[in-house]
């Protein structure tokens, strides 16, 4: 029964964005994952970013809360630095996802309870994972999607967050290509994050 609202509710909220986003900008859809209620929509009309909306941010600096935040990405992305950043900043986000035109759509929730430790954790692994993202940056395609959904993985290894993901046909394709050192590098660097 729940596991149906939680379908529903996502399909609502990702039909809402996608329509929404249709001209090109960011929109977000934000529903209580504990009452299965809409809570809020936002857009900043703007091609790169949508903010929190300022009562979903409120509501989510309770433990108590479960909110679950949807939004697109027109430049057909996955999950940015500053979209999984939220998951250390809000203890009542319960999961972000992002989902593109193509077809493509990327969740992350936190894996355990929130800590203030989350931030610290995911401040090693960026720093570590951005020193050795410049060694393949010279690989054609490394850069953008695939490098994103490459830290997303590295996040979910060490267990920061649960990452749920289906790609479209340009990432998995670039993905398929560096699949072996990719995965290297996930496993590589999601040791050095792991504990807390
Ligand atoms: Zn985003």
């Amino acid at each position: 029964m729940v596991e149906n609202k939680r379908l529903l509710f996502d399909w609502r909220a990702k039909s809402f964005v996608l329509n929404r986003g249709k001209n090109g900008k960011e929109h977000a859809y934000c529903y209580c994952a504990k009452h299965f209620k809409f809570v809020a929509s936002h857009t900043d009309d703007k091609p790169n970013i949508v903010e929190v909306p300022t009562i979903v941010a409120a509501r989510c600096r309770s433990l108590h809360e479960r909110i679950s935040f949807h939004h697109n990405h027109p430049a057909l992305t996955p999950l940015s630095h500053g979209d999984l950043e939220l998951l250390g900043r809000f203890p009542g986000l319960l999961e972000i996802s992002a989902h593109t035109a193509l077809g493509a759509s990327f969740r992350a929730s936190r894996a355990k309870r929130w800590k203030s430790s989350w931030k610290r954790r995911f401040d090693t692994l960026d720093a570590a994972f951005t020193f050795q993202s410049l060694s393949l940056q010279a690989l054609p395609g490394f850069v953008g999607s695939l490098e994103m959904h490459t830290f997303n993985m590295i996040l979910a290894r060490a267990r920061l967050i649960e990452y749920d993901f289906r790609l479209d046909a340009n990432l998995k394709w670039q993905y398929d290509c560096h699949r072996p050192l990719v995965d290297q590098m996930v496993k590589d660097i999601a040791d050095l994050g792991r504990g807390g």
